[in-house]
């Protein structure tokens, strides 16, 4: 059989069930099994390939019928212009969350000193912190998750980006075990509500881990530990940056009423993504 066959067999597959544009994800399957881009599926349609290329094919193909996220089958999603490698431990970094790294460059260079103390708080992938670390040079990089599991994944994309120097990975409870103060908090917490589960993606739901995604009955379980915790851990006039999920703004800033400068940071589609604010000068 050769690539342009499998192709339309895995899109006539895909169209049937009910997970989103078939003929993307069998491209990418088939350059995921191939190794190659997208240029080569169109420059050598013709080739056949080889039966076991067919059968890995047929397998991932299988797999994403069944509802598995394309980025756990290849193992690969892109943030921040990096490649970086995925597991079903970690969360699938989203583009939204490009809006967090962002806000915190944007906060850093208030700060107005290069040796700034930053620590990613459920750092999962790994992502957010890197995408900082890349750009940040002097900043001094530290990035929390519970999950050991997460870690492992975290550290191989600092490695495979040349960046494991640059950022600090260890075990956390949120910031029980982070030393001393940092000029900026940045998390992206699991902030879906138990209650609103059945209005999640089913491969969200079935396929991310639990404690990346769900954040209590309402989502507020984390930002109402968080936000206590990072008062406590914060320089005077330091920042705390959160991610929030949709509809759960006012509550937030309901848990940051005695903070200065509370703001949000629209995503493309106008709806507030990130939550900023700052520590008052004098709070300890
Ligand atoms: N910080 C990671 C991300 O933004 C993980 C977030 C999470 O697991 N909730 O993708």
């Amino acid at each position: 059989m050769n690539i342009k066959t499998a192709i339309s067999n895995a899109v006539e597959r895909l169209a049937h069930e009910p997970i989103g544009p078939p003929r993307m994800a069998a491209e990418a399957l088939m350059m995921f099994v191939l190794k190659c881009d997208r240029a080569f599926l169109f420059a050598h349609s013709e080739q056949q390939l080889t039966a076991e290329q067919q059968t890995r094919f047929e397998e991932a193909v299988a797999q994403r019928a069944s509802g598995k996220p394309l980025q756990y089958i290849t193992g690969r999603q892109e943030f921040w212009g990096f490649e970086f490698v995925v597991s079903p431990a970690v969360l699938i970094p989203r583009p939204e969350t490009e809006h967090l790294v962002s806000a915190a460059l944007e906060k850093a260079a208030q700060v107005n000193r290069d040796d700034i103390r930053i620590i990613d708080v459920g750092t999962g992938s790994g992502c957010v912190a890197l995408a900082l670390a890349s750009e940040l040079p002097e900043a001094q990089i530290e990035a929390v998750d519970i999950s050991s599991v997460a870690l492992q994944v975290a550290r191989e994309n600092a490695r495979r980006l040349d960046l494991a120097a640059r950022v600090n990975f260890y075990e956390s409870d949120l910031l029980a075990s982070a030393r001393g103060e940092y000029d900026l908090i940045v998390s992206n917490p699991p902030y879906v509500g138990r209650c609103e589960a059945d209005k999640v993606q089913r491969e969200v739901r079935e396929h991310e881990p639990d404690v990346a995604v769900f954040g209590g009955e309402q989502g507020l379980d984390i930002y109402r530990r968080l936000i206590p915790e990072a008062w406590d851990k914060l320089k005077p006039g330091g920042w705390l940056l959160m991610e929030i999920g949709f509809s759960i703004e006012e509550p937030v800033r309901e848990l940051l009423k005695h903070w200065n400068g509370v703001s949000s940071v629209p995503d493309l589609q106008g709806v507030p993504r990130v939550v900023c604010a700052r520590i008052p000068r004098m709070h300890h």
